[in-house]
């Protein structure tokens, strides 16, 4: 089975390091890009199945990448998942206002963000009509972090 695509907006080095070891221990195959700019391209060039957005970026931020993603680049079908700061309630309400399909916290719980993706994967999957059974790729299952 194809492992599912996930491209990663993540302007951190040392926090896409750690998104990216985690997901793809998880079976995922991580396309990472550090601006909003760069996650378009990549979007273009190699589709996602999934898009998880840092809103803080330099140059164009989240919500203008999420909004360019929508114009034609990325399927509608293709969820993309805001990664808020926990403190932040501001950042999480701009981001259903802005149009994420759902948001993760930061700090990333690494227990939790593969059955998180794993989730959001699902509800897409639902969303088109296609049963797709989730992934064995680890026996964690999505406990929210405390
Ligand atoms: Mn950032």
């Amino acid at each position: 089975m194809t492992p599912r695509r996930i491209l990663v907006v993540e302007d951190n080095p040392l926090n896409l390091k750690l998104v990216r070891d985690v997901l793809q221990v998880a079976g995922y195959h991580v396309i990472a890009a550090q601006s909003g700019e760069d996650g378009l391209r990549a979007a273009q060039e190699d589709p996602p199945d999934l898009v998880l957005m840092d809103l803080q970026l330099p140059g164009i931020d989240g919500t203008e990448t999420l909004r360019r993603l929508r114009q034609g680049i990325l399927s509608r079908h293709v969820p993309v998942v805001a990664v808020t700061a926990f403190a932040m309630v501001e950042d999480r309400e701009r981001a259903s206002l802005a149009g994420f399909d759902g948001y993760v916290e930061k700090p990333i719980s690494v227990r939790a963000l593969p059955g998180q993706i794993e989730a959001f994967l699902s509800g897409a999957s639902e969303a088109t009509g296609q049963a797709s059974r989730a992934s064995e790729a680890t026996g964690e299952t999505s406990r929210r972090g405390q």
